[in-house]
């Protein structure tokens, strides 16, 4: 049988606890830590960044904005209809057709199933020239429904698509809308990398719901990549009283594991992240375990400190096996990677001026320092192209943050509503601004190069 109690049911046994401290909440603490840290370095968070480039011609913003209110009921009718209906990772099936849908009605030609992948879609208008990519998330959480705001993503994309695809053909170039599956888990992004979705793509962008505005997901401007390392020890099993001495404990070589990278942590960097959970930790405490699993997720903000940290971590997760005397059985990258996202500051300048015209006020606290934290994978896109990922608040409260079901709520109130309006014309007008100015592409891609051009994970 299983010892399932929680601390509620401890307090219900009566057990003698430690006593605790009443008041002392540090999520608020750490929130106004982040909050200081962002404005280091002399740069207030309510300052904006400007781009020395033309964009798309005067009137561009009007005419979005027009095309993207008269879609609002429409959209908004979207969002709420993938809150109720949420799915996750690959099973997106009632999501990507309900978009594909609405993608349809509006006269775009959408091909369903692209690259390979059931519930993937794209959408395309313009032929030749420079090619632009909107992209779309709608994948839920499992437990939590749509707590990452998938739902504000799709309708955000397909908005900005069929407000900004009627002036395309005036402008010049491509624009498409590319749907891709499974972000919280499965890596869409880049499978649609693997079949070559972004092959002839120049720049894509995104945005996601977070905390509040911001030109990129998080303060340190990128998010981490993440690796994923599974753990299988194999030992002998014996009778743990009779004939301890016979077996060899599988499950010591997950502790003395875990127990590794426990002391790995003080002398890593400090956005750099390692987290784990054991899998299976034996079947009885009267056998000695002949098998035992740990999985642990590896992050850092760069792709060569990511690979690094990895082989740290391989490193310690063979040398619990030699020292129990059981045999590790590696499953290295068990899921796709996600690359740190590297957003491109010519394009993020577009964003900025796009949605300052639409009233909202967007932070440069992303450029002050890097800091990690979590993973998307955009960030194989955007080591792939030049890519951006804003954040836009949902204007919910402050500890209201993505993967909290009270955040999913948030995605389905008007604030989050003006939110997805406003962050529809960004995408659009900052789509546009690339099709319509040589110049700025030029910057874009020399950016691009400098950070270090395409990397593509090669495994
Ligand atoms: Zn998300
Ligand atoms: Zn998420």
């Amino acid at each position: 049988m299983s010892l399932d109690l929680d601390a509620a049911d401890l307090r219900a046994a009566d057990v003698p606890a430690t006593e605790v401290r009443a008041g002392a909440d540090p999520l608020h603490a750490y929130l106004r830590f982040d909050a200081a840290a962002a404005s280091r370095g002399g740069i207030p968070l309510d300052a904006t960044i400007e781009s020395r480039f033309a964009g798309a011609p005067a009137g561009t913003q009007e005419r979005v904005a027009d095309a993207v209110g008269a879609l609002r009921p429409e959209l908004v009718a979207l969002a709420t209809d993938l809150y109720e209906h949420p799915e996750i990772g690959f099973e997106e099936v009632y999501s990507s057709g309900r978009i594909a849908d609405l993608l349809t009605a509006h006269g775009a030609e959408v091909e369903r199933g692209a690259y390979g992948l059931p519930t993937a879609f794209r959408a395309s208008t313009g032929v030749g020239g420079p090619h632009f990519a909107i992209i779309a998330e709608y994948d839920a959480l499992p437990g939590v429904g749509h707590a990452c705001g998938h739902n504000i993503i799709a309708a955000q994309a397909v908005g900005a698509f069929l407000a900004a695809a009627p002036l395309v053909a005036g402008i010049g170039g491509r624009l498409s809308i590319i749907g891709t599956p499974a972000e919280e888990g499965g890596a869409g992004k880049e499978l649609v990398i693997r079949a070559g979705g972004f092959d002839d793509v120049d720049a894509a962008a995104m945005v996601h719901p977070g905390g509040g505005d911001s030109v990129s997901p998080v303060y340190g401007g990128g998010t981490s990549g993440v690796r994923r390392v599974a753990v299988t020890y194999r030992g002998r099993a014996g009778h743990a009283a009779l004939s301890p001495y016979l077996g060899l404990n599988a499950l010591d070589a997950v502790v003395t594991a875990y127990q590794g990278v426990a002391q790995l942590r003080q002398h890593i960097l400090p956005v750099d992240r390692i987290h784990g959970i054991i899998t299976d930790g034996g079947a009885a405490a009267n056998v000695v375990p002949e098998r035992a699993s740990a999985e642990f997720l590896v992050r850092s903000t760069e792709v060569e400190t990511l690979n690094v940290l990895t082989d740290r971590v391989i490193d310690i997760l063979q040398a619990a096996a030699l020292s129990t005397g059981t045999r590790a059985e590696l499953d290295v990258d068990f899921e796709p990677p996600y690359l740190p996202l590297r957003p491109n500051i010519e394009l993020q300048k577009r964003w900025a001026g796009a949605l300052t015209a639409q009233g909202r006020t967007v932070p440069v606290r992303p450029a002050v320092s890097r800091q990690g934290g979590p993973s998307t994978d955009m960030g194989n896109v955007s080591q792939f192209i030049p890519a951006i990922h804003p954040a836009l608040g949902l204007g919910a409260a402050p500890d209201v943050l993505p993967h909290n079901a009270a955040f999913a709520d948030a995605t389905i109130l008007p604030p989050a509503f003006a939110a997805l309006i406003d962050g529809a014309v960004g995408l659009a007008v900052t789509a546009l601004d690339f099709l319509a100015d040589p110049a700025l592409r030029a910057a874009v891609a020399e950016e691009f190069r400098a950070a270090g051009g395409r990397y593509r994970w090669e495994g």
